[in-house]
């Protein structure tokens, strides 16, 4: 195969790659020709720390992923409705991980179509349409799912909000609607799930039936990497459910092991969707993602009497994948590992946090985790310029982070799970240098060179296309 100079791949791309398809690191982007376990490497040979590929779940390339493609690859691969072992493996692999009624799977290409998918079912078998979403929430990238993620559709130049969508606050209980520092621990899921049920009230009011669904992550992660307050999704689950509408947990970035102890973010918050979605680490780069749902929901489907057929959803090499993954994550004890580094990380996150003030907060569950940067710890308002010249500085130090959240202030944290203790240290070094530099420039959180400071536009809508550095 022909090789480019990055200066050619970079003009190619301008060329005929569709200018709405962003690079990260826009200024100077970075041309990675290879990638193991934690680490990719550029064009030049330069390692970098990856922290921000949470699809790379058991490490990037990993021998028994790979080796577990090829050799299907080299057997067969085809659609699924020839008889196959691999689906139905892969199939109760997932369901072993899931409570007793979520027995049934289909198997699609992306998050976004396992999203769509789990649209469709919930339309279909609650016969309603109202779709109830949350605030910074993304789902997806087709069009019923732009409509349903606030974070896109909100931005300017963002479709309308549809007529059947309804945005509920993030329950965000560090800078959202209510705070921690303002109300009562045991108020906040009450006070964060109430508005869910208003929204149920007033469509049956307005329109004179129940919700189709409510959609969220169980825990959010283009929200900011927010953990609902206890009992939230409970709370949510019965209300829209007493609406007649179902409930989607949406795992795409959060499950399979992430979390530590629970396979599933769902899991955390003792409730048990009706459908849940999963893609992204599933097949550790490779496309392929999955809708588990109950048996009565499958029904409906079925008794449409429309074929539901996915080309290349479950086929024979993907499904190896995804089986080789499952084993990964057992045979490396993915899960305890993720619990123990994803503790260490936190714990490091808050002895940094004692030494500058600009952390506002920092949140996590496993390798997952979000630090939130503040111009002022009181008002904790949001310091964008912080995270953007953090983002820019690690990446000079060879540390790939991101950060996200309305404010795009909150540095993300989701690492492949081979993540180690020793890398907990470099980034924490790092960032702590970081921080310390920026402190002792004397240019600390009030406009930092080149980073225009934010404006007082409404959350919602500001303009934070350019300096958000997706990593979703
Ligand atoms: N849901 C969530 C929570 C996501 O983060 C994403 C993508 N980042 C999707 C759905 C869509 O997945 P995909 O990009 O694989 O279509």
């Amino acid at each position: 195969m022909e090789h480019l100079s990055k200066k050619e791949t970079i003009a190619l791309r301008d060329k005929h790659i569709g200018k709405s398809c962003q690079l990260f690191f826009r200024q100077d982007p970075l041309k990675i020709v290879r990638a193991q376990a934690q680490y990719m490497f550029d064009e030049k040979g330069d390692q970098f720390l990856d922290c921000i590929n949470n699809v790379a779940h058991v490490g990037h390339c990993h021998p028994a992923v790979v080796e577990a493609g090829c050799r299907q690859m080299s057997i067969l691969n085809t659609n699924n409705r020839f008889l196959h072992d691999n689906i139905v493996l892969c199939a109760r692999r997932i369901i072993s991980t899931m409570p007793d009624k979520l027995s049934v799977c289909y198997f699609v290409n992306s998050g976004s179509e396992a999203n769509d998918l789990a649209l469709r079912l919930a339309q279909i078998h609650t016969g309603n349409t109202d779709v109830l979403t949350l605030e910074h929430a993304y789902h997806g990238h087709l069009t019923t799912l732009i409509d349903i993620s606030h974070y896109k559709f909100s931005l300017p130049g963002g479709p309308p909000q549809k007529d059947h969508v309804h945005v509920a606050s993030c329950p965000d209980t560090y800078r959202g609607k209510y705070r921690d520092s303002d109300h009562p621990k045991r108020d906040l899921s009450r006070l964060y799930s109430d508005e869910i049920r208003e929204i149920c009230d007033k469509v049956r009011q307005e329109k004179g039936q129940g919700v189709c669904a409510f959609i969220a992550e169980s825990l959010l992660s283009c929200g900011g990497q927010v953990i609902p307050p206890e009992n939230y999704l409970k709370e949510v689950y019965e209300h829209v459910r007493q609406s007649g509408g179902v409930c989607i947990s949406d795992e795409v970035q959060v499950g399979f092991g992430r979390l530590g102890k629970q396979w599933w973010g769902f899991q955390l918050h003792d409730v048990v969707p009706d459908i849940v979605t999963m893609g992204k680490p599933m097949g550790n780069g490779h496309p392929i993602a999955a809708v588990v749902t109950t048996e009565a929901i499958a029904e409906s489907f079925r008794a449409t009497g429309v074929e539901y057929f996915n080309t290349y959803g479950g086929n024979p090499v993907s499904c190896a994948i995804a089986n080789a993954v499952f084993d990964t994550i057992e045979k490396e004890n993915l899960r305890e590992h993720a619990l123990v580094v994803g503790e260490y990380f936190f714990d490091s996150c808050q002895m940094l946090s004692k030494k500058h003030s600009c952390i506002g907060d920092v949140r996590g569950v496993g390798l997952f985790l979000g630090i939130e940067l503040v111009k002022d710890r009181e008002e904790r308002t949001p310091d964008k310029e912080t995270a953007t010249y953090v983002v820019k500085r690690m990446k000079e130090e060879h540390i790939l982070i991101s950060a996200d959240g309305p404010d795009c202030n909150v540095i993300k944290i989701k690492p492949p799970l081979v993540f180690t203790k020793e890398n907990v240290d470099e980034v924490i070094s790092a960032l702590d240098r970081v921080l310390k530099e920026l402190r002792d420039s004397g240019k600390g959180t009030v406009g930092v060179k080149g980073v225009e400071t934010p404006s007082k536009e409404p959350r919602a809508r500001k303009a934070i296309k350019e300096e958000r550095i997706k990593s979703i």
